[in-house]
C-alpha cells in the first residue's frame, strides 16, 4: 500500500458486540489516540468515554431506509478526515468484516490512496451464542457453522442465499439482521426441506444487561418473538446447537443481570463505578452529580505544603484527594518524600489503595471507614499529645475529625485539596424514566451528591417509586435521612466494592 505522510490513517476498528469490556487491547488503545472517531450506531458509546478530550467525535447512524448518513457519504467523511487528521479509528459494531460495509469503506479508502488497518472484534454471532451458552460448534452435533445475512442489499434482483443448501445444512446457522424476515427465514427453510422441529434461539442485545434469549422450534419461533416482543439487534441461530435449556445462559444469573442502576458521583468516579455493575450484569446509569475541583492552586495550600515535613501525620480521606494532591505533586516535579518522616493514615481501602499507586503504605486505617471511627481508632493506636496533623481532604468535609484529634492533644491543620461543585445532568430523562419505573437502584456515594441529586430530582417522585435507594455510609445517609428519603440498603463496607456487594446481597 502506499504511504503518503501528509495524510493521516484510517482504522477500522471493531468495537465487539455491545459490553464495552469486549474491545480488543489494540482497538481500546487506538481510541484513546484517535483524532477523529466517526462511530456506528451499534458500537457501544461506553467506548467513547476512553477517547482524548479534544477528539472529534461523529455518529453515523445509517438507519433502515433513511437518509441520515448514506454509505457513501460516510466514506467521504473517512477521506476527508484522513486529509486533516494523523489518527482515524472508524468504529464498528461485532467485527468491521462480518456483514459491516468494511469492503466498501475499504475500497474508497484505497483508491483515496489512503492508509488503512483493520483491527477485528468479537462478532455478535459468536458473542451472542457464548452468552446463552449456546455452542456453534460441538463434537457430536455441530461440525459446521454458517454466517448468513437475514437481510439482502435492496438493490440485489435475486437472493444470493441458497436455501435449498441452507435448509439442508448438518451444521449450525447464525442470521444477522434477521428480525424483520424471522418469519419468511423460517417458511423458506422449511418449504425448502427443513424439519419443522429443528431447534431456533434469538438472542437480542447479547452481551448487553438487557440481553434476552427466546428458544422454539422453528416452526414456531416467528410466533414466540413476536409474542415475546423481541426486538433488534438480534441473532436467529438455527440448528441442533440451539436446543437445550436457555437457562443455560450464564451471563443472565450475574447477580445485577438486568438491573438499571443510577450512579450518582463526579464523572471519573462513575466510570470506575459503572465499570464494576458491567461487570455484575447491571446497566449502570450515569448521572452525575458532582465536579470534583482541585484546590492546590492556592497560595495557602503551596505553603502548607512547604512545611509538609513538619507533621507527625498526615490523613487522606478520600481517593480524590490522593490524586488531587499527587497530581499537584507532580506539577511541581516533586515526590512521597516531600513526607519526610511524616506517618500516613487513610480512611478505607480505597483511598489506601490510591496511595499505594504512589508507592506509600498507610500506617493506620480505621476498622470502620468513617472520619469519626478514624479519629477515636488514632486516638488509641498512639499518643496524640502535642503532635501536629496535617488533614487533606475535602473543603467540604465536616470538623467532626479534626475536633476528636484535637482533643486528644494533637495540632490540627485542616487543609483542603478540593472542594465538589454541584454538576447537572438530564434530570427530565431521568424524571421520565422514574415515572415509568424503568430505574430499579439510585447509588449515593457521598452527602454532597445526595443534595445535588435531590435539587434535580424530586424526593416525593423518588419516594413514591417502587426503585431502590443505596448508601455508601452513616455520613450519606444521614443526609438522605435529612431530605426525608427512605433507605434500603446500606454499605457494611464504606466503600464503592461495599456499595456493590451491598447491591448484590439485596434480596
Ligand atoms: N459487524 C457486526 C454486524 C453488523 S450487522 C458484527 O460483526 O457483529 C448488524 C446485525 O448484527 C444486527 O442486525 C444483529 O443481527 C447483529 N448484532 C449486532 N449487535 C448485536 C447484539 N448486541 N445482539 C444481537 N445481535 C447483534
Amino acid at each position: 500500500m502506499t504511504t503518503n505522510s501528509k495524510k493521516g490513517k484510517v482504522y477500522l476498528v471493531g468495537a465487539g458486540p455491545g459490553d464495552p469490556d469486549l474491545i480488543t487491547l489494540r482497538g481500546a488503545e487506538l481510541i484513546k489516540s484517535a483524532d477523529c472517531i466517526i462511530c456506528d450506531k451499534l458500537a457501544n458509546p461506553a467506548l467513547l468515554q476512553f477517547a482524548r478530550r479534544d477528539a472529534e467525535i461523529i455518529h453515523v447512524p445509517k438507519r433502515l431506509g433513511s437518509s441520515s448518513f448514506t454509505q457513501e457519504e460516510i466514506n467521504s467523511l473517512l477521506i476527508d478526515k484522513a486529509f486533516i487528521c494523523r489518527t482515524v479509528v472508524r468504529l464498528k459494531g461485532g467485527d468491521p468484516c462480518v456483514f459491516g460495509r468494511a469492503g466498501q469503506e475499504i475500497a474508497a479508502l484505497a483508491q483515496a490512496e489512503i492508509d488503512y488497518e483493520i483491527v477485528p472484534g468479537i462478532t455478535a454471532g459468536i458473542a451472542a451464542a457464548d452468552y446463552a451458552g449456546i455452542m456453534l460448534t460441538d463434537r457430536d452435533f455441530s461440525s459446521q457453522v454458517v454466517f448468513v445475512t437475514g437481510r439482502e442489499a435492496d438493490e440485489k434482483q435475486k437472493s444470493s442465499i441458497d436455501w435449498q443448501w441452507l435448509a439442508s445444512f448438518s451444521g449450525t446457522i447464525v442470521f444477522y439482521m434477521a428480525m424483520g424476515n424471522i418469519e419468511f427465514i423460517s417458511g423458506t427453510l422449511i418449504e425448502n426441506g427443513m424439519a419443522e422441529d429443528t431447534p431456533a434461539a434469538i438472542i437480542a442485545d447479547a452481551t448487553l444487561p438487557s440481553q434476552r434469549i427466546v428458544k422454539d422450534h422453528l416452526k414456531q419461533i416467528s410466533l414466540k418473538c413476536e409474542q415475546e416482543k423481541i426486538e433488534p439487534p438480534a441473532i436467529v441461530i438455527i440448528g441442533a446447537a440451539a436446543g437445550g435449556d436457555p437457562g443455560l445462559s450464564w451471563f443472565m444469573k450475574k447477580p445485577l443481570f438486568g438491573k438499571n442502576i443510577v450512579v450518582t458521583r463526579d464523572r471519573f468516579g462513575n466510570a470506575e463505578f459503572a465499570s464494576k455493575i458491567i461487570r455484575d450484569g447491571g446497566n449502570p446509569i450515569e448521572f452525575a452529580t458532582i465536579k470534583i475541583k482541585p484546590l492546590t492552586q492556592s497560595n495557602k495550600f503551596l505553603q502548607t505544603l512547604a512545611g509538609i515535613a513538619d507533621c507527625h501525620w498526615i490523613i487522606f480521606t478520600s481517593t480524590s484527594g490522593v490524586k488531587i494532591f499527587f497530581d499537584c505533586l507532580q506539577d511541581m516535579e516533586k515526590d512521597a518524600r516531600v513526607f519526610g518522616a511524616a506517618k500516613i493514615a487513610a480512611i478505607g481501602s480505597e483511598t489506601a489503595d490510591e496511595l499505594k499507586k504512589f508507592g506509600i503504605k498507610a500506617d493506620f486505617m480505621p476498622a470502620v471507614f468513617t472520619s469519626k471511627e478514624l479519629g477515636r481508632e488514632l486516638t488509641s493506636f498512639t499518643n496524640l499529645q502535642g503532635k501536629k496533623i496535617l488533614l487533606l481532604r475535602s473543603a467540604l468535609a465536616s470538623n467532626e475529625l479534626a475536633e476528636l484529634l484535637e482533643q486528644a492533644g494533637s495540632q490540627v491543620t485542616n487543609e483542603p485539596v478540593y472542594t465538589n461543585l454541584t454538576e447537572k445532568s438530564d434530570s427530565i430523562w431521568l424524571t421520565e424514566k422514574i415515572r415509568k419505573g424503568a430505574i430499579d437502584w439510585l447509588t449515593f456515594a457521598s452527602p454532597s451528591s445526595v443534595r445535588s441529586f435531590f435539587e434535580q430530582i424530586s424526593a416525593d417522585l423518588v419516594n413514591s417509586s417502587s426503585l431502590k435507594i443505596a448508601s455508601i455510609g452513616p455520613v450519606t445517609s444521614e443526609q438522605l435521612d435529612k431530605i426525608g428519603i427512605r433507605i434500603d440498603v446500606a454499605a457494611k463496607e464504606h466503600t464503592i466494592d461495599g456499595l456493590l456487594a451491598a447491591l448484590k446481597g439485596y434480596v
